[in-house]
C-alpha cells in the first residue's frame, strides 16, 4: 500500500461525470489543477490508473461524533444487531467484566430497550454485580449504571445511601438511585478513572477505506478540551479527514488547513424543559459569531419549537437572517404541514436514511402510525424544495455511508420491510447526500475539476455499475487533501 504525501498524482483511465473511461486528473498539493482526456506524466508524478472506475469527489460524512467512535472501538455491543436478549446482554458484559482490568469499567454502547426493557441497576446488578458497568443508550442521550458503577461515581455513599445526585440521575422509591444518568456526560467522565487518550487513528482508517475524506463531528458537549483532542489528531495525521467542528458559539479551534468551524449545535430534547429565551440566545449568539446552527430535532413537537426559535431570533433584528447553513439534524419525524417552513427557512436536512434499515423493524412497533410515513424523509422533501444531506451519526448508526445511500434507495427495514416508500430517492441523489460541501451540506454536490481540493474516491466500476451496488467494497483509493489515505488496490 502506498499512501503519505503523495504531492503529485495523476489519475488515469478515469470516469468522471460520467464521461468515459479514459480521462485523466492530476493533482499537485491539495488542489486539482488539471482534467483531461489524456494527460501524460510529469516528472515525479505517482500515476494511478483506474482502469475505468468512476472517479467521485470524496464523500463527506456530514453527522458523526467522533470521539465516541473511538471510544466504541473498545466498548460492548449492547443492542442490535449484535444482542437481541436479555441473556445475550448479560453473556456479553459477563465476558466484558471477566477481561477488565483491576480499578476498570465495563463500557456497553447501543443499547435499545427492545433487548431487556429499561435497564435499571438492578436489572445490571443481575448480570455483574462485582465490577462497575455503565451501558449506553443507542440514543447516546442515556447511561445506565449497576451499583458497583453507582457506588465508584459516588452517587452513593459506602452505606449505601443517596448522596446529593445532579438533575438527570434517576431515582427508585425512597430516593435510592436508579443508574439512569440523563445526559450526564460530562458529570460522569469526572467520576470515572483516568483513560488513556482515545485512539482516532483507527477511526480515520475505517472511514478513509469508505471513500470518507472529510467529517462533521456533530457532538453537542464539544468543548475547548475535545476541539484540541479531535485538532491535535488532525495535526498528527491520525485523522487524515477534513474535519468541520460544531460546538458552542464560543469553540475557538486551532487554525489548520484541514480544520474548519462549523455551525453550532444545539440539542432540543424530548421531556426536558424548554428554555424558549435561551434558545433564541443561542441562535442570536451563533449568528454574532457569523455561524449557522445545527439543531438536534427528533420529534414533531422539536421541530415546531425550532421554526418558532429560529422565527424569533432571525425576525426581530436585521442583523439576526436565516443563515445559509442553517441545519436540523436527524429531522427524525418530519410531518408534510411543516416542510413549507422549513423550506422558507432555509434549513437543510441532515437525515440518517439508514436508521429505516438499523431500526426500522422497532419502529414499525413504536412509533404512531400517522407518523411512519414521515420518518428520516428523503425525496418528498427535496420534491418540496428543502435541502437534504446525511451523515451516519456514528456510532449510534453504522459508519459506513454506503449502506446509508442503500437504504435511501430501498426504504427497507432489516427484516425487509417497507418504511415511507415515497421517501425512496435514486442511486445518484443517494450518493449526493454525501458530497455536499460542509458548509452547505444540502446544496450543490462538490465535482472534479480544476481547482477544486484534491479530495477524490475512486471506486472499481464505472458509474453505472457502481450505482447499482453503492458498496464500501468497491472504493479502491482515497485521496483527502492531496494525500492518499487509503489505498484498497
Ligand atoms: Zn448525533
Amino acid at each position: 500500500m502506498k499512501t503519505g504525501h503523495d504531492d503529485r498524482i495523476l489519475i488515469i483511465n478515469a470516469e468522471v461525470d460520467g464521461r468515459g473511461g479514459t480521462t485523466s486528473v492530476r493533482t499537485n498539493g491539495d488542489r486539482i489543477v488539471a482534467i483531461g482526456p489524456e494527460l501524460s506524466r510529469a516528472p515525479g508524478e505517482y500515476v494511478v490508473d483506474a482502469r475505468g472506475g468512476m472517479l467521485l469527489p470524496g464523500l463527506h460524512d456530514h453527522h458523526i461524533h467522533l470521539l465516541a467512535l473511538a471510544a466504541a472501538h473498545g466498548s460492548v455491543l449492547c443492542g442490535p444487531p449484535a444482542v437481541h436478549r436479555r441473556d445475550e446482554l448479560a453473556a456479553a458484559l459477563h465476558r466484558a467484566a471477566a477481561a477488565v482490568a483491576p480499578g476498570g469499567w465495563v463500557r456497553g454502547v447501543g443499547y435499545h430497550d427492545s433487548v431487556a426493557g429499561p435497564l435499571t441497576r438492578d436489572d445490571l446488578d443481575t448480570m455483574v454485580a462485582d465490577v462497575p458497568v455503565r451501558v449506553q443508550h443507542r440514543s447516546g442521550a442515556l447511561w445506565m449504571l449497576n451499583s458497583a458503577a453507582i457506588a465508584a461515581a459516588g452517587l452513593e455513599d459506602h452505606a449505601g445511601a443517596a448522596v446529593s445526585a445532579p438533575p438527570g440521575a434517576g431515582r427508585g422509591p425512597a430516593g435510592r438511585p436508579d443508574g439512569r444518568l440523563f445526559r450526564l456526560d460530562d458529570w460522569l467522565r469526572e467520576r470515572l478513572p483516568p483513560a488513556p487518550a482515545p485512539d482516532l487513528s483507527a477511526v480515520g482508517r475505517q472511514l478513509a477505506a469508505f471513500g470518507v475524506i472529510g467529517v462533521t463531528d456533530a457532538t453537542a458537549g464539544t468543548g475547548p478540551a475535545e476541539a484540541e483532542l479531535l485538532a491535535a489528531a488532525v495535526i498528527r495525521g491520525d485523522l487524515p479527514q477534513r474535519l468541520t467542528l460544531t460546538g458552542g458559539p464560543e469553540l475557538a479551534p486551532p487554525e489548520h488547513p484541514r480544520i474548519r468551524l462549523g455551525p453550532v449545535k444545539i440539542v432540543i430534547d424530548e421531556g426536558e424543559p424548554v428554555e424558549f429565551d435561551t434558545l433564541v440566545a443561542t441562535v442570536r449568539a451563533a449568528r454574532t459569531a457569523g455561524r449557522a446552527v445545527a439543531v438536534h430535532c427528533v420529534t414533531r413537537a422539536a421541530l415546531v419549537l425550532i421554526l418558532a426559535v429560529l422565527e424569533t431570533a432571525g425576525g426581530e433584528a436585521a442583523g439576526h437572517p436565516s443563515h445559509p447553513g442553517d441545519r436540523v439534524e436527524h429531522g427524525a419525524v418530519i410531518p408534510p404541514d411543516l416542510v413549507d417552513q422549513l423550506v422558507e427557512r432555509g434549513l437543510t436536512v441532515v437525515t440518517q436514511p439508514h436508521f429505516i434499515t438499523e431500526r426500522g423493524d422497532e419502529y414499525l412497533n413504536e412509533v404512531d402510525g400517522e407518523d411512519l410515513p414521515w420518518l428520516y424523509r428523503c425525496a418528498g422533501l427535496r420534491r418540496a424544495g428543502a435541502a437534504v444531506a446525511a451523515g451516519t451519526d456514528a456510532p449510534f448508526g453504522d459508519p459506513d455511508p454506503w449502506r446509508s445511500m442503500r437504504a435511501a434507495v430501498t426504504r427497507r427495514t432489516a427484516a425487509g420491510n417497507l418504511i415511507g416508500p415515497d421517501e425512496a430517492v435514486g442511486p445518484a441523489a443517494a450518493l449526493a447526500l454525501y458530497l455536499g460541501d460542509p458548509a452547505r451540506p444540502g446544496g450543490p454536490a462538490r465535482r472534479v475539476i480544476p481547482g477544486a481540493p484534491a479530495d477524490l474516491c475512486l471506486l472499481a466500476e464505472p458509474g453505472p455499475a457502481a450505482l447499482r451496488t453503492l458498496s464500501a467494497d468497491l472504493v479502491t483509493l482515497t485521496i483527502a487533501a492531496g494525500r492518499i489515505i487509503a489505498d484498497n488496490r
